[in-house]
């Protein structure tokens, strides 16, 4: 459904069960868990769905190997459960989002031979928490092997390596399809709106004031229960209830870099089990590049975090230590930041150590916030939170019960790993481009195919499969409504390479602007904002 035929829905007086705020991982997660459920359900955000943090994570799905060792150390009950829900989902989401998952095995090296037990312990035990939903067993690996698996692996004083296997998705399109499903399940769904103030009748929350952030448009949307899952931001919604309410929500920024693709095999990520201080760091395999990450440093809430030169320096030194290959700022194609939503403890110093579990708070105004948490366990805190909100609210649903466990997501359904086969057979498409639109849209591909042959074929940049028929298709049918939304969110072109994205940026705006009929003021601001954000933060 097109924005217009979305915001009337928003505008025609009706009263909705729940408005949701926010359209990351959390809100998208939860407006599918009630919308299925068979609620009336209102999903705003304010800025494009996942441009928050959802968008920069490391792209794992996976359970937490630091957290089991912290649990394990520290005999934390929190953090265990945390390591066992992350990996009972993990098994769900590579089922229920087949095309935009895979699993993928890592290597962790080890440089000291009293590691190698230790590691090697821990792996296993990862292994046995994730019950039936197990994806591989660990297994030692000889030096010669660690090198043959990860070929630019320093060698010098390498002893031994662990193998294991972990999740690895698409988060950005994740969250898009998360909210498309839940739209297909009949929830309204709006990104580029605001909630810029709460509505109140006795004291009590009765819906939210909605700003549309692109015309500035305002108006009111009542509803049974407000549930606000603005991560980073919720203090900020929180503030709206209540002014005096203390924060609960601390932030850390994490940055990526990507280099290109030599530096990881593309089947195998890396787990550099500690770095100069005391955290685990990544190589990953992503779209054809290398996906390294993250820093973990305390930080305001800000919309679009910019990376910070020392941040760079910091992912930069960690690579030499560990590669034999040389790498310096100009092999740096692309680089992000996101911000952690931790749930804040007064006593606790270091952010790296925050529980990042999610916590559930009612207010006496009657706003239900959820924050913390992780990605990967979108699903079940969506379910904690429709739970609650079905007795907070005093809601009656034709299924009160949760219903995604085995739901597939949009374009997994009839998903085949093979399609690209299809794709190429039937449009003659070049292999790296139907294998990208194959494992992006899964069972939807073909619609983007059919797109091509409307004089849509064209790479929109060299060396990237991505096409000028998903502009098209984005801006008809995904909600985009600005170029960025297409480049970042729709495809994954600009956190791979800016370059190549500003060289996409003419052509993208170009049909967004013949698609959505955009006057030369609208266009001239789009500019200015793609040129903004790949100077300043994504
Ligand atoms: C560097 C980094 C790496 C990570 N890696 C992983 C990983 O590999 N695996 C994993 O499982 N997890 C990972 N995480 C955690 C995971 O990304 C987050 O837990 C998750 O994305 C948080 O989602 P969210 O929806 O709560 O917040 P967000 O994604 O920030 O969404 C909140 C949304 O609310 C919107 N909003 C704010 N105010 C308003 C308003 N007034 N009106 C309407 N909308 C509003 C914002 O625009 C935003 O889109 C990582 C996090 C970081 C920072």
């Amino acid at each position: 459904m097109g924005r217009q035929t979305n915001l009337q829905k928003l505008t025609d007086g009706s009263t909705f069960d729940l408005i949701i705020v926010g359209g990351g991982a959390t809100g998208c997660g939860i407006a599918l868990d009630a919308a299925t459920r068979g609620l009336k359900v209102a999903l705003i955000e304010k800025n494009d769905f996942s441009e928050g943090t959802s968008s920069r994570s490391t792209k794992l799905v996976h359970g937490g190997v630091r957290y089991l060792e912290m649990a394990v150390k520290k005999l934390d009950r929190v953090q265990y459960n945390l390591v066992k829900d992350g990996l009972h989902e993990r098994g769900l989401l590579l089922k229920n989002a087949r095309h935009l998952s895979n699993r993928i095995s890592f290597v962790t090296p080890l440089y000291k031979w009293f590691d190698v037990p230790y590691v090697f312990a821990g792996l296993k035990f990862y292994d046995i928490l994730s019950g039936k939903q197990n994806i591989g067993h660990s297994r030692l690996l000889s030096r010669k092997e660690a090198l043959r698996r990860f070929p630019g692996l320093k060698s010098a004083g390498l002893k031994a390596g662990v193998l294991y296997y972990d999740g690895q998705f698409h988060d950005a399109r994740m969250a898009l399809s998360l909210a498309l499903t839940a739209e297909q399940h009949g929830a309204v769904i709006a990104n580029h709106v605001a909630v810029s103030g709460l509505l109140k009748e006795n004291g009590k929350i009765s819906g939210a004031e909605l700003t549309d952030s692109l015309s500035g448009e305002n108006w009111q949307l009542k509803a049974k229960g407000v549930i606000n899952a603005t991560g980073p931001f919720v203090d900020q919604i929180r503030m709206m209830d209540n002014p005096d309410t203390p924060k609960i929500i601390t932030t850390s920024t994490g940055i990526h870099i990507i280099l290109d693709k030599r530096f990881a095999p593309p089947d195998t990520g890396l787990m550099i089990p500690e770095t100069e201080d005391g955290r685990v760091l990544f190589v990953l395999p992503w779209e054809n590049h290398a996906l390294i990450g993250t820093t973990d440093e305390p930080a305001e809430v800000t919309e679009h975090p910019q990376p910070l030169d020392e941040e760079i320096d910091y992912l930069l030194r960690h690579v030499t230590r560990y590669f034999n290959l040389q790498v310096n700022r100009s092999d740096v194609k692309a680089v992000w930041s996101g911000l952690r939503p931790l749930v804040s403890d007064p006593e606790a110093a270091d952010t790296a150590k925050l529980a990042r579990d999610h916590v559930i708070e009612d207010s006496p105004g009657g706003l239900l916030t959820i924050a913390g948490g992780k990605w990967t366990t979108y699903r079940k805190m969506a379910l904690d939170a429709v739970d609650h909100a079905f007795k907070q609210f005093n809601l009656a649903a034709p299924k009160p019960t949760c219903q995604t466990e085995q739901l597939p997501i949009l374009g997994s359904a009839d998903y085949n790993e093979k399609g690209d086969l299809e794709l190429i057979n039937k449009y003659g498409f070049d292999p790296d481009i139907a294998a990208y639109l194959n494992r992006t849209y899964g069972d939807q591909a073909s619609k983007i195919a059919e797109l091509t042959l409307d004089g849509y074929s064209a790479r929109l940049v060299e060396d990237h499969p991505v096409l000028e028929a998903e502009v098209l298709y984005a801006a008809r049918y995904e909600l985009a409504e600005r170029v960025i939304d297409v480049l970042a969110r729709r495809m994954p072109l600009a956190l791979l390479d800016t370059e190549a994205t500003r060289q996409a940026a003419p052509r993208t705006l170009e049909i967004m602007a013949m698609e959505l009929g955009w006057d030369q003021q609208r266009c001239d601001e789009e500019k200015e904002w793609i040129e903004t954000r790949l100077n300043k933060g994504i």
